[in-house]
């Protein structure tokens, strides 16, 4: 048997418990000890029973000299109860409804019993942890120590790990293969591993478990920056052309723009243009809250490439930001004499497609989408504007996914540009970086240049993590004159006041979205139900770490019981509370071509209110909407949250955002607290990671990273000691082709983790 084994060769290990632990993701030995306890009980106080004071948690060794069970009547509950006596005293213990105990605890015994002391006429332990001691010496596994506690499953408790891990530690630890570089363990003064993994399993000591978290830490998140690094080099491999980066144009550009940029616009698009004067193929992300303004600076990069000859293309996630985007791009480049086309709807309707010259005087190309100008024939339209892209008439193409998947023919395409790929992560940009890669067009050797942007602020320590791959532009200023918007915790009796407010904005004109955290409420099975799971990922309510499992499921379902749905709350509002004014409700469990109606119809102002889940956070612009009011506000992230409000404010009246909650933790009240003192995306996001840890963040196990890397994903210090290693190695060695263990390693966690 070796540390690869499968648990099926451990003897000690029934085939119940197989069945448990594979339930847990443990499959082999190596599993087992990668099995980390996510806290310890303290234990380690040993005192004589006379000692023993009031509420403290210790432990105390003596023989038993009483034991026996006995049976409430009210609750039908069994008790255990037994007595303990060292040389200074007597102690009672209580067990319920562990009936068995008095088969493995007999008068006589000596026993290790630790706990917390509690108080009924006399002190006593109330279902305190115990062992056997069978000799002085003996070896103690869940008593007087620090005891691991780790995720459980049921059927499958802490105490039999314990029991299960501490023989097999000493026998097989030596097996796994130290594949970290001698010079990095010593630089960073990092345990062996073997030894690291015996601490975290059984520490003597607090420092102990530092110590061990630090190097298993270590040891995940080098994994990660030498995968993004590799990524990045082999990006960085293949040949883009270059664009030269034209001064005087883009200064004439900047000069004939109705508003000053931003400093941190300016510098942002120097960054990118000095990029595209490169033949290594750019990978940057433009990072920058709602309404910094990342259009226009990804309107300069276009203008660069367009001007030079060249073709881009811009994707957006929806129709109907493509559409948004369309228009505001055919407005910047007015009067450059620059081409633009929108592909959208593909296949499917291929009446939703238009080709108009960017040039279009503003009657035609102003307020709405304008009509189809090519043909009304179905499937005309789209033929011509492909073959309008594939012979170089259009120099900016903008559309969806669909630009660079489907079979879109570009002539010389150089730059690719994506909006809002919200919370992407390493697999899904390999993949679109694949897809970009592999666009063929008039020039066959190289690969277009590549530029993300995001209002979803990354933390420092995720951005050079898990986004190390990829260079940074921010957008960490908003454009002067910006509308505060005014933002409330509003509470549950203030509500009707609340509602009062709204109808006074809507006989303004306004328009009010309604932000709800389900679909349906809770049917009596309905928990599981997979749109709660999708679209509500980043509630809050599982992020008790010390919690076990179990208990943190009933939390859970009781929690949901309440959460406010948005069918309900549309039946509401639009029967009882507001039944003469038009509401609509938008979930991502309709049709695509329902979602776009539905967007389409509220931005043409057809709609009062719309109710909807958390799928209308993306980009879309409404400027007459003034109201943004979320329900259960305490289940959405910080940086959600702030998303949501950035959907209002974006015109010229005052804007409002209203959260209400029905939960009066104070942990709640003092995130929801935070959203009203700041307006600053990053600010919130580093909150935000720092109270609910980046599982909950992005998305709770997401990226399948064992929970030690995630947690120490939010040490700035070590993610960027780890980051100058990872970088000082890959320099010296990119193939890893000195280090074969850490080769492996590195294969082998790129098939378990999946960073998306
Ligand atoms: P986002 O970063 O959310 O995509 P946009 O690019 O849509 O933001 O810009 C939001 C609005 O701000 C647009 O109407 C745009 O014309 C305007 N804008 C952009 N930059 C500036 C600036 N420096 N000063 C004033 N308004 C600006
Ligand atoms: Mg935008």
């Amino acid at each position: 048997m070796d540390i690869f084994s499968p648990i099926e060769s451990i003897k000690r290990i029934s085939p119940a418990y197989q069945k448990r632990l594979q339930k847990l993701g443990v499959k082999t030995l190596r599993d087992l000890f990668y099995h980390f306890p996510f806290r310890y009980d303290d234990f380690s106080i040993i005192k004589p029973i006379a000692q023993l004071k009031l509420n403290e948690v210790a432990t105390i060794q003596g023989e038993i000299i009483d034991i026996k069970n006995t049976r409430t009547w009210k609750k039908r509950m069994f008790i255990t109860e037994a007595y303990i006596q060292d040389q200074t005293g007597i102690i009672r213990a209580v067990w319920f409804n562990q009936p068995f105990l008095i088969n493995t605890l007999k008068i006589g015994q000596i026993v290790s019993v630790s706990g917390k002391v509690n108080f009924d006429k006399t002190l006593y332990f109330s279902n305190p942890a115990h062992e056997r001691l069978f000799a002085i010496d003996s070896q103690l596994r869940h008593t007087g120590g620090l005891i691991p506690i780790y995720q459980e499953t049921t059927g499958l408790t802490s105490r039999w790990l314990r029991y299960i891990i501490k023989p097999l530690l000493p026998k097989f630890v030596s097996q796994l293969k130290d594949f970290l570089p001698l010079e990095i363990k010593r630089s960073q003064s990092l345990l062996d591993l073997g030894k690291a993994i015996e601490q975290i399993h059984f520490p003597k000591t607090e420092k102990n478990i530092q110590t061990a978290r630090r190097r298993l830490a270590f040891d995940e998140l080098f994994l990660i920056q030498l995968f993004v690094l590799q990524q990045k080099l082999k990006w960085q491999k293949q040949k883009a052309l270059i664009i030269n980066f034209d001064r005087q144009l883009i200064k004439n550009f900047v000069d004939s723009l109705p508003f000053k940029l931003t400093n941190a616009q300016r510098k942002s698009a120097w960054e990118i243009l000095q990029d595209l004067e490169k033949s290594k193929p750019m990978n940057r992300l433009l990072e920058g809250d709602v309404g910094s303004g990342k259009t226009v600076v990804a309107v300069m990069a276009m203008l660069q490439a367009a001007k030079a000859g060249f073709q881009v293309a811009l994707m957006a996630p929806t129709e109907i930001l493509a559409q948004q985007h369309f228009k505001e791009v055919v407005k910047l480049l007015k009067g450059q004499n620059i081409t633009a086309g929108l592909l959208t709807g593909n296949q499917a309707s291929v009446n939703n497609n238009f080709v108009i010259p960017a040039h279009e005087p503003e009657s035609r190309s102003g307020s709405r989408v304008p009509a189809c100008r090519t043909g009304r024939k179905p499937g005309m339209t789209k033929k011509i504007l492909l073959s309008q892209i594939s012979s170089n008439q259009i120099q900016v193409l903008i559309g969806t996914h669909a630009l660079i998947q489907e079979t879109v023919r570009f002539n010389n395409l150089v730059l690719v540009i994506v909006d809002e790929q919200h919370r992407f992560g390493v697999a899904q940009r390999a993949a679109l970086q694949k897809n970009v890669a592999s666009i063929k067009d008039g020039s066959i050797n190289t690969i277009p240049h590549l530029l993300s942007m995001t209002a979803t602020p990354i933390p420092r320590t995720l951005a050079l993590s898990i986004y190390g791959d990829l260079d940074i532009s921010l957008l960490n200023e908003m454009p002067k004159g910006r509308q505060e918007i005014i933002t409330k915790i509003v509470a549950p009796t203030d509500r009707n006041k609340a509602y009062e407010f709204i109808r006074q904005q809507i006989k303004e004109d306004r328009q009010v979205f309604v932000i709800c955290p389900r679909i349906e409420s809770q049917t009596s099975n309905g928990y599981g139900n997979e749109a709660r799971i999708v679209e509500s990922q980043t509630s809050d309510v599982t992020s008790s770490r010390n919690e076990p499992r179990g208990r943190q499921t009933l939390n859970d379902r009781r929690n949901w019981d309440d959460v406010k749905a948005v069918k309900e709350e549309y039946e509401k509002l639009h029967k009882i509370i507001f039944p003469d004014l038009k509401i609509a409700m938008l979930h991502g469990k309709l049709k695509p071509k329902e979602k776009e109606k539905i967007m389409t119809d509220f931005k043409a102002g057809e709609t009062d209110i719309l109710v909807s889940t958390s799928v209308v956070e993306v980009g879309v612009d409404i400027p007459n909407a003034t109201v943004m009011m979320i329900e259960g506000a305490e289940r959405f992230g910080l940086a959600q949250l702030h998303q949501f409000r950035g959907r209002v404010g974006r015109g010229q009246h005052q804007s409002y955002c209203f959260l209400f909650t029905e939960s009066s933790s104070k942990n709640t009240n003092a995130r929801l607290k935070a959203l009203i003192s700041c307006k600053n995306g990053f600010e919130l996001a580093e909150k935000d990671l720092e109270i609910r840890g980046p599982g909950e963040f992005y998305g709770s196990k997401q990226w399948g990273l064992p929970d030690l890397s995630m947690a120490s994903l939010t040490d700035f210090s070590l993610v960027k000691n780890v980051r100058q290693e990872a970088q000082k190695l890959i320099l010296k060695d990119s193939e890893l082709k000195n280090c074969p263990l850490l080769k492996k390693a590195l294969e082998r966690f790129q098939e378990n983790v999946h960073l998306e």
